[in-house]
């Protein structure tokens, strides 16, 4: 089989890879490791930034009948410490700071527009002989061996990438002994919050008005005493007993994750990129790390498109794709792992904590360049599609034949 782009991985950023390429005509392979793409057990309730939201409306894959809910105002404050952090949404003149909807919604939305027979093959890769024009990968399938040439290979396969380990790429791992936990709570009102303490972090993301999903993030060991429902309940009074209600603090958990943070440093081989979590993975506290693979997504997509129409290989540039991609890459992945170790030295200077929070609160400049990053819109990421729509690409390249 020969193919323009092999995808290895079906996960979110895998799924809005295939979807476009697909539509605007390349020959694209997708391989997934597990048995199907649906993942109807996945609790995770994704916050998409006002701008992830607009490029996923720009490539179809935002529909209105998807059920989201809208973040107007998010409050982020550590116990213990005054000052505290608001930004609304109405301050600044825009209809929402981010919009949450469940993974699971957001996938089943994707396969329902996406041409799946044509590209999606569940298999693993076995084996990445890199080649000066096209790679070759050897495919395990029921059916058989399959043998694939592709010009590109995306590693879109999450956190242990296996596209990675087979270029050798160093990784640079800064937590490792991490999880979170997700909690189901009722009648929680609409706002977003989240609260640090030395116990971890405690992010409240409602999915409708009064319903929503509590994200708590921390040590794997204190994760672990956090299983238990009595232990829990007491942690969750003393930390949120001023916003959640006794029976809330008592709702069961119905998920734990691990969580990591790394991120890949060096050179790929020609013709191989890695995207969203396969090239980073961060914790979820700060709730970017699907915002920063939608981005990765866009600029990589926007490439390809800009290749076939100006007649050239795709590979042509792939290596300034990735190195266009590495500050906003670098300040996400340090703002979120600040955010996670944040209450690690929290207690420890109390003060400054207290002192920065103001700060940011009560500072337009520092508050603008909070909300821009909460939106995704920071210059010069808030363009990576170039204006470009679905459409508009197909058009373009239609032209050409
Ligand atoms: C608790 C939690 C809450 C989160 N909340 C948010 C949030 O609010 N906002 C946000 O932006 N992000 C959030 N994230 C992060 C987000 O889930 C990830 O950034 C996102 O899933 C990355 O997508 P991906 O496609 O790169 O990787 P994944 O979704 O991990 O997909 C990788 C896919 O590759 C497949 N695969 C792996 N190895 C192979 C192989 N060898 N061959 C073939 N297939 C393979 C896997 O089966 C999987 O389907 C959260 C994460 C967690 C854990």
């Amino acid at each position: 089989m020969k193919v323009d782009v092999c995808l290895v991985g079906g996960g979110l950023c895998g799924l809005m890879s295939a979807h476009t390429l697909n539509a605007l005509g390349f020959s694209c392979v997708l391989l997934e490791s597990k048995p199907e793409l649906h993942r109807k057990t996945d609790q995770r309730a994704l916050v998409l930034s006002y701008g992830s939201c607009q490029i996923l409306k720009q490539l179809g894959l935002y529909s209105r009948e998807l059920n989201t809910w809208p973040i107007e105002t998010l409050n982020y404050s550590f116990k213990g410490f005054w000052g505290a952090v608001e930004l609304k949404a109405s301050n600044y003149h825009i209809p929402y700071l981010g919009q949450v909807m469940s993974a699971h919604d957001w996938m089943e939305h994707c396969l329902s527009v996406m041409d799946l027979p044509h590209t999606y093959c569940s298999a693993c890769p076995q084996q990445l002989s890199l080649g000066e024009h096209t790679h070759h990968l050897s495919v395990t399938h029921e059916k058989g061996p399959i043998d694939i040439n592709a010009t590109l290979v995306v590693g879109v396969d999450g956190t242990h990438s296996w596209v990675r380990s087979q270029c050798q790429a160093t990784l640079q791992t800064d937590l490792n002994d991490a999880a979170a936990l997700i909690i189901p709570i009722e009648g929680a009102g609409p706002n977003t919050w989240i609260r640090n303490s030395a116990l971890g972090s405690l992010a409240y993301v409602p999915i409708s008005a009064s319903n929503g999903t509590l994200i708590w993030t921390s040590t794997s060991n204190t994760i672990e005493r956090l299983r238990n429902h009595r232990t829990r309940a007491r942690m969750m009074q003393s930390i949120a007993g001023h916003r959640l209600t006794p029976d809330q603090t008592r709702s069961p958990y119905t998920a734990c994750y691990p969580v990591t943070a790394q991120i890949t440093t060096g050179r790929l081989p020609e013709g191989v990129i890695l995207i969203g979590n396969a090239a980073q993975t961060l914790p979820p506290v700060a709730a970017q790390g699907f915002n920063l693979g939608i981005r990765d997504c866009a600029h990589f997509l926007s490439h390809c498109v800009q290749r076939r129409l100006e007649g050239n290989s795709l590979r042509m540039g792939l290596n300034q794709v990735m190195q266009a991609r590495k500050p906003d890459i670098d300040q996400t992945y340090a703002f979120s792992l600040a955010a996670f170790q944040s209450h690690r030295w929290a207690h420890r200077i109390g003060p400054l904590t207290s002192l920065g929070l103001s700060l940011i609160h009560h500072h337009p400049t520092l508050t603008r360049s909070r909300i821009q990053s909460a939106l995704g819109l920071m210059p010069p990421y808030h363009d990576l599609l170039k204006g470009q729509t679905l459409a508009s690409w197909k058009k373009a390249l239609e032209s050409l034949s």
